[in-house]
């Protein structure tokens, strides 16, 4: 189901298409709606479940991946009418998100995102397996009858105890790793190392750059979502001051919200940087919107006050026409190649010309 046009829809699909891809499936079909909101029973409307039932037969695709987030009745009702797994935009992301969490950090804010969105939807489940027991010989009576209502929700609040337990732990877990991190950061404020972040769109070049500015040897993938825990690599002004560049994690267009509440401590050390890098695919078919949809996120982190410096990537892969344009809507945006090193000395003096000056000079020697 679509809002939007044609295309923001398409560019939707490929990018829905690409995220599972990503997260280890195979793409068989894509299916789209124009309505003018979606169906509340089975989010797309009845007519079209019957289209993707044949679809799903025809291919014998096992799972149905939705390009929204859809309520825990909405992805009940599917199911049964699909008789396959559906899966929603925002499982789908906090899926690839725990298959790339590194640090332990990272691990405990994807535990975290996900037992939030699973606590909601866990009545759904447990109403589907009752139902399903007592479907049988009875005529399916709601809520699987008086016999198995009491022992399914017993097991359904034994569940769901145990989950706000384990989300209360984790909760104060990630508390503690912050306290670490923000007594590094006070370390760094007060060492006066400027701290340049680089923010975009996933798979936009975050790391290709920080490799290509620092010499470090951080991951590249050509997969969505590669950067999740963030890095930071110390550089060296042409005038031989410090400062940090750190690569964060990768932003997407409906970013779901427990990913952002859970990420917020890392999300928020942007907001602690003195410049924002923001990098764009010059080569995506809409680049606007990764920028709108990233400065979305920064400003929910209160980065969005911050010094941005726009910067266009993957120019050597862009047409001169794509290019004209985008310098027309972004004149003040650098242009450059990670990959051909095309306009990366002019990053790196638009960079250090946007540090902030110390009042004082200070050549401090880091550990
Ligand atoms: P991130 O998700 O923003 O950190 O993006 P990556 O640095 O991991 O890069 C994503 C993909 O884009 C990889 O396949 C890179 O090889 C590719 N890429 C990065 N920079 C360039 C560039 O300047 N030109 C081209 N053609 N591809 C690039």
């Amino acid at each position: 189901w679509t809002e939007g046009t044609q295309a923001d829809a398409d560019n939707s699909l490929t990018e829905l298409a690409a995220l599972a891809e990503t997260a280890g499936s195979q793409v068989l079909e894509g299916l789209i709606q124009r309505r003018n909101r979606p169906d509340p029973a089975t989010y797309i409307g009845r007519g079209k479940v019957d289209d993707l039932s044949a679809v799903v037969l025809a291919t014998g695709a096992d799972t149905v991946i939705c390009d929204g987030e859809l309520s825990p009745s909405q992805l009940r009702n599917l199911e049964q009418r699909t008789k396959v797994k559906v899966v929603d935009r925002t499982a789908l992301i906090l899926d690839i998100f725990a298959q790339h969490a590194k640090s332990r950090e990272g691990k405990a804010q994807v535990e975290l995102a996900q037992l939030e969105y699973l606590l909601p939807r866990l009545r759904g489940w447990g109403e589907t397996l009752s139902r399903q027991t007592g479907g049988s010989g009875r005529g399916g009576g709601a809520g699987g009858g008086v016999g198995l209502r009491g022992p399914g929700e017993t097991k359904l609040e034994t569940d769901r105890r145990r989950i706000r337990h384990r989300i209360a732990r984790l909760r104060r877990e990630i508390k503690g790793m912050t306290t670490v991190r923000q007594t590094k950061r006070a370390r760094r404020s007060r060492n006066a190392v400027p701290a340049v972040a680089i923010a975009g769109y996933t798979n936009a070049g975050k790391s290709s750059l920080l490799n290509r500015l620092t010499g470090a040897g951080v991951l590249v993938e050509n997969a969505l979502f590669a950067t999740l825990d963030p890095t930071t690599r110390r550089a060296t002004a042409s005038d031989g001051r410090l400062y940090t560049l750190s690569d964060t994690v990768g932003f997407v267009r409906h970013l779901p919200h427990q990913i952002v509440e859970a990420f917020r401590s890392t999300l928020e050390e942007v907001a602690d940087a003195d410049l924002v890098v923001h990098v764009v695919d010059g080569t995506h078919p809409d680049p606007e919107e990764q920028v709108r949809a990233v400065r979305e996120v920064l400003a929910e982190v209160g980065a969005d006050r911050l010094p941005e410096l726009l910067v266009v990537n993957k120019v050597d892969a862009a047409d001169e026409e794509t290019l004209l344009r985008l310098k027309r809507l972004w004149p003040e945006a650098v242009l450059v190649s990670a990959h051909s090193g095309r306009g990366l000395d002019g990053l790196r003096e638009a960079v250090e010309q946007r540090l902030p000056r110390p009042a004082v000079e200070v050549r401090a020697v880091l550990p």
